[in-house]
């Protein structure tokens, strides 16, 4: 028997007849010197599997018996205690329950006194401080250890800068700081007026280690800080102290020098978390925008914000201390119960209401003389008015505004630029990826973007020209920019003028742009209804867009940048010597706020989708924004899109919008805002794009209030802040969280492809799904192919296609989704073969908008009563959320007649991935996922869920299956997804998620996403719909035939796709595992105790402990004086 299991034996007194105290002290000195040699030996080489195997044991209990026992004798033997203090803290640390043991076998009593009788000892005042470390890393034994006087012992020992017991200190300031993190010591430490005491000796320290040789002292007193900041209280104490001061210009000397790291760091996080809370410069974060709803209680008058609202922060300390438990696991969420996971309920409206949906659905019915002969629908009344106009373009127009019909539909020998073969671009990308040269910092990144573009601005020497008429002429750029939606109509000379003057821009400087047309732009935004009546237009989306010829690459993080900018924020309250803090544009204020003689940029937002409601002039350069809340909200602040005119050339301006509500954003990880600079279309290059430098987003000092009651909640906002240099002074740009797409723009759209569509093949069928609760009308759009003759047989084969219901847009702030959903619908009626396979075998229903008024109003998530739409699915109102009650009625209506869809897909996107992705439901993944306890082997579940992913993720250069899920969360039970799959039994309901940024995967991998691969990601959408049919049993002998025919008669790239794709059931993509974005370089958040925070990691301490004991033979012999040559703290 060894030593080592002797000791053991003699821990684990329960398993054996020994008593634990009597082995104990039967044993001399000499065995237990000998015992000890030999654990720290053997745990000295061995691996942390051995400690734990001897913690398993009993061995803390032993140890800390060990202690106790020698401890207490009259003159404790120190030969014994050393070695026993260094095997305490090193089987301590691996010993979640150590300070708990040692509570309990009153092993910090002896500690505690051992300390203080070795004062003036160091070496044994360090073992003691080591074992006292160990026990306070529990905070419950921590706050009892403060109670004993523990704090006050430490602090003793930590003196202002000095060469002599470094060691010692350091670890009295560490084992401070680990007491600290319990609330009641933090509580006493502040009244006891620690915060300047501490702050003196870290200034003290600070300053004299010029050699930076004792950084891990000045980091553990800043963590004694931190701590305290964690309390109202100890906030208060240091900024009474001077405590922003003094860290601040501390901190200034400091940034460039890496090696002080662990010290910036933390000053960073206590001078974050010491800001003083303020509410947002607002007076009410009630909408700037309300709307007369049905349903909702006009509550009482909004309730104005005022400074006392913050007074009390809601202290979210509670008083009692504990030991963190663990973080709850994500899968609380998945639904588990299998009734509701698999039942379907039956129609939540009377059958005979389905009825009204037969109308929606002609093509059941319908002859075909009758479509022919039908004018168009009520959708299109405006078209008098529209074409009334001198101006309208024709398929014929010399400036080749249209593609003609021929060219989109109908020859199919015509290569159509815009719609080369879908397949012969499969999972190759549309993108040339030339990765342009990484832009530096400051430079013009929209200068740059073309530059290095030959595709756009080509006419190189024509652009001067232009630009030399801009000076002469002297053009009013506000006319321009913004133009008035009423322009073209109105009879006033005023306007007329402007109109005249518009239409000379229109035909000297439009690029011929494909389904766009900025008259019929016109014409449908008169129609548009919103709730403030706009009556101007952003000129992005009247003049049109061209997407980029390739995509920009991600913007390369500049490590650094967000501490600066908020060292910046903090320079702002402490020395405000440079402040303006001038509102220039206020949604709340309506008077003219801006003096356009001065030199402030000009800003403006209300037009379609526009959304900004306050800008504040920090400094000469500098803008805060504020976003407004969605209709009737006070919430969901992150969309924006408003115009800021005025700009000098060359100069960097920075904005800040300061009340972004998410915790993370994909700006931290690439993304650029999007910028369309109208002097930039006017020269021939109408283009969003990528832009903005150092940019990042981070939680900042304005407090949240809880909707309802006012109460502050804790919660802070989140400010973007990014740098933008304007290609051209005294231009107007447009600046948008992403490609703006907005509800005109789509009426737009549609009337364009239903005209471009060649009616003797494309059935092509616009009509109004329902009215939106803001008076505008939610398209439905049917798309298929005309029956081949009206012989019965082709009725017959045209009446029994299957169904697939797409829509999109029910979140307006994911314009994302618009742009799939426009290349979805431009592919579905192009004369791509593959389209045209697709239209001869299924009937599209598609609803491309499902909330309009949130569009138009520039919400970023929900309707105009405030609520999310897709959280209403389960039991939609006819008149509360009318798109989604009919939406969901058409479905059902389906259901009912036998023909519910193969597919239904919602399109969204997603602000904190990348990729392209599908949620889909599996009732198996979630009960398994869930390791719910209901047996699922007995369950019979259609896995053909997971095809299409696998096939997109095959085909769609962005699409990823790595991303996709198919659980089930109690919170979507009211989404589109999980009511369809449901309700409807619909096993391929999806929603398809698109980063708001790019791809870190696939031919687009650092790629940003330009509207160009958002529009492919909606073709190969439909792609992957014709693949799914192909694989699945039921498909048609003819179609098999034909789609044979067409995929042979593609390059070998088909072949080995195809290849790849019956291969591909097998398993999964063999794309590595993308997961969440990895933690973020700078933190975001500073409330919680950041991963760059080592505290918690001993292995610092350890190795101290091991070079101590390595070095113990040379000599307790460091045998220090009586420590009469420390200086008094000041
Ligand atoms: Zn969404």
């Amino acid at each position: 028997m060894t030593w080592f299991e002797i000791l053991l034996r003699s821990a684990s007194c329960d398993e054996e007849d020994g008593d634990l105290l009597s082995l104990q002290s039967s044993l001399d000195r000499e065995s237990i010197l000998a015992i000890l040699q030999l654990l720290g030996d053997l745990l000295s080489v061995g691996t942390d599997r051995r400690i734990r195997y001897m913690i398993s044991k009993g061995g803390s209990e032993a140890l800390l018996w060990t202690l106790v026992d020698t401890a207490r004798t009259a003159s404790p033997d120190y030969v014994i205690l050393l070695p026993l203090f260094r095997l305490l803290a090193k089987v301590g640390l691996r010993d979640k329950k150590f300070g708990q043991k040692a509570l309990e076998l009153e092993a910090l009593d002896v500690t505690l006194i051992l300390a203080r009788k070795n004062l003036c000892h160091s070496q044994n005042l360090l073992h003691c401080l080591w074992a006292l470390r160990v026990f306070a890393s529990s905070v419950t034994t921590g706050a009892m250890l403060g109670i004993n006087g523990a704090m006050e012992l430490v602090l003793k020992v930590i003196t202002p800068h000095t060469q002599k017991h470094t060691q010692v200190i350091r670890t009295a300031a560490e084992v401070l700081a680990a007491l600290l993190k319990s609330k009641s010591n933090s509580r006493r430490a502040v009244n006891r007026s620690y915060v300047p005491h501490l702050l003196r000796l870290h200034q003290d320290w600070h300053n004299h280690d010029t050699a930076n040789s004792f950084i891990p002292i000045r980091r553990a007193l800043l963590l004694c800080l931190k701590h305290i900041a964690k309390l109202r209280s100890g906030r208060e104490a240091f900024l009474a102290a001077q405590g922003m001061e003094i860290l601040f210009s501390i901190i200034q000397n400091c940034l460039d020098d890496q090696s002080l790291e662990p010290v910036i760091s933390i000053v960073l996080q206590i001078l974050r978390q010491c800001y003083p809370k303020s509410p947002l410069p607002l007076l009410t974060t009630s909408s700037a925008y309300s709307f007369p709803v049905p349903g909702i209680i006009t509550s009482e008058a909004p309730r104005v914000l005022t400074e006392e609202d913050y007074e009390d922060d809601g202290e979210e300390e509670e008083d009692k201390d504990s030991d963190s438990e663990d973080v709850k696991e994500e899968d609380d969420d998945l639904e588990t119960d299998v009734n509701k996971l698999s039942s379907k309920p039956g129609l939540d409206r009377p059958e005979e209401e389905l009825m009204q949906y037969k109308a929606m659905c002609l093509e059941l019915s319908c002859s075909f003389e009758e479509l022919e002969s039908k004018p168009g629908d009520d959708l299109n009344s405006d078209e008098t008015e529209y074409t009334n106009h001198h101006h309208i373009p024709t398929a014929a127009s010399p400036k080749g505004l249209f593609l003609n019909k021929d060219q989109i539909s109908g020859g199919q020998e015509k290569e159509v630029p815009v719609q080369t073969s879908l397949l012969s671009r499969v999972k190759m990308g549309r993108s040339s990826i030339h990765l342009t040269s990484k832009r530096g910092p400051g430079m013009n990144s929209y200068r740059n973007v073309h530059s290095n573009d030959p595709g756009i601005g080509s006419s190189g020497s024509d652009v001067s020209d232009v630009q030399a008429s801009f000076l002469e002429d002297g053009w009013d750029m506000d006319a321009i920019s913004c133009p008035r939606i009423s322009a073209s109509f109105s009879n006033s000379t005023k306007t007329r003028e402007t109109a005249e003057f518009i239409d000379q821009l229109l035909q000297t400087h439009l690029k011929p742009m494909v389904f766009h047309d900025p008259y019929l732009y016109m014409a449908k935004a008169r129609r548009t209804r919103s709730v403030a009546d706009f009556t101007m237009m952003a000129f992005p989306d009247f003049w049109g867009h061209c997407p980029p010829l390739s995509a920009q690459p991600m913007l390369q993080r500049k490590c650094g940048v967000q501490r600066i900018k908020i060292l910046e924020d903090v320079r702002r309250l402490i020395q405000p010597s440079d402040i303006i803090n001038k509102v220039v544009f206020s949604l709340d204020e309506p008077w003219p706020l801006q003096d356009t003689a001065s030199d402030c940029l000009q800003f403006f937002s209300v037009f379609e989708s526009g959304n900004l409601r306050k800008a504040i002039q920090v400094r000469e350069f500098e803008y805060d924004l504020l976003v407004n809340a969605d209709v009737n909200s006070t919430q969901h602040q992150q969309w924006f899109y408003f115009k800021v005119s005025g700009m000098r050339a060359a100069v960097p301006y920075r904005f800040n919008i300061i009340n972004c509500e998410k915790p993370n954003s994909q700006f931290n990880y690439g993304m650029q805002l999007t910028l369309y600079s109208v002097k930039e279309a006017l020269l021939g290059r109408p283009t969003w794009v990528r832009t903005g430098y150092d940019i990042c987003y981070y939680k900042n000092h304005y407090l949240q209030r809880t909707a309802g009651t006012g109460a502050a909640s804790g919660k802070c906002y989140y400010t973007l802040t990014f740098a933008v240099t304007f290609p051209h002074a005294e231009d107007a740009c447009y600046l948008a969280y992403h490609y703006p797409y907005t509800y005109s723009a789509l009426m737009t759209h549609l009337d364009i492809l239903e005209k471009s569509v060649n009616r003797k093949q494309v059935y092509f069928r616009q009509e109004v799904l329902c009215q939106t609760l803001g008076g505008n009308s939610c398209p439905l759009v049917t798309i298929t192919a005309m029956p081949e003759s009206d012989s019965a047989d082709h009725l017959e084969q045209f009446r029994q296609r299957p169904y697939q219901v797409i829509t999109a847009r029910v979140h307006p702030g994911e314009s994302n989704a618009s742009w799939v959903m426009k290349g979805t619908l431009e592919f579905l009626v192009s004369s791509d073969p593959v389209a045209r396979l697709l239209r001869e075998n299924f009937i599209f229903k598609i609803i491309p908008m499902l909330n309009p008024d949130g569009v138009i109003n520039g919400n970023h998530r929900c309707s105009l009563r405030g609520e999310d739409l897709n959280r209403q699915w389960l039991s939609p109102s006819a008149h509360l959320q009318p798109t989604i009650y009919h939406a969901k009625g058409l479905l059902h209506y389906l259901g009912s007649i036998g023909r519910r869809p193969t597919v239904f897909c919602d399109f969204h996107g997603h602000s904190q991935k990348k990729n392209v992705f599908l949620y889909g439901c599996s009732i198996k993944e979630t009960l398994w996922q869930a390791e719910a306890t209901v047996g699922t082997s007995n369950l019979l579940e259609d896995v053909s869920y997971r095809t299409l992913p696998k096939i997109l993720d095959k085909l769609a250069p962005a699409f990823t299956m790595s991303s996709c899920s198919f659980l089930v969360e109690k919170s979507r039970a009211s989404t589109a997804r999980v009511v369809v799959w449901r309700e409807m039994g619909v096993s391929r309901s999806y929603t398809m998620e698109s980063s708001y940024c790019g791809c870190n995967q696939g031919p687009y991998q650092g790629l940003q996403f330009g509207t160009g691969e958002l529009e492919e990601m909606g073709a190969m959408f439909c792609l992957g719909l014709l693949v799914l049919e192909l694989k699945s049993g039921s498909c048609s002998h003819q179609l098999l035939t034909r789609a044979a025919a067409l995929l042979n008669a593609e390059e070998e790239s088909l072949d080995f796709y195809l290849q790849r794709c019956s291969s591909c059931s097998s398993n999964s993509s063999t794309a590595s595992e993308l997961d969440d974005e990895p933690p973020c370089l700078e933190e975001i958040e500073y409330g919680t105790d950041s991963s760059s925070d080592q505290e918690g990691s001993f292995s610092e301490l350890d190795r101290q402990i091991q070079e101590c004991a390595f070095h113990k033979d040379e000599g307790e012999e460091e045998e220090e004086g009586t420590g009469q040559g420390r200086k008094a703290i000041p």
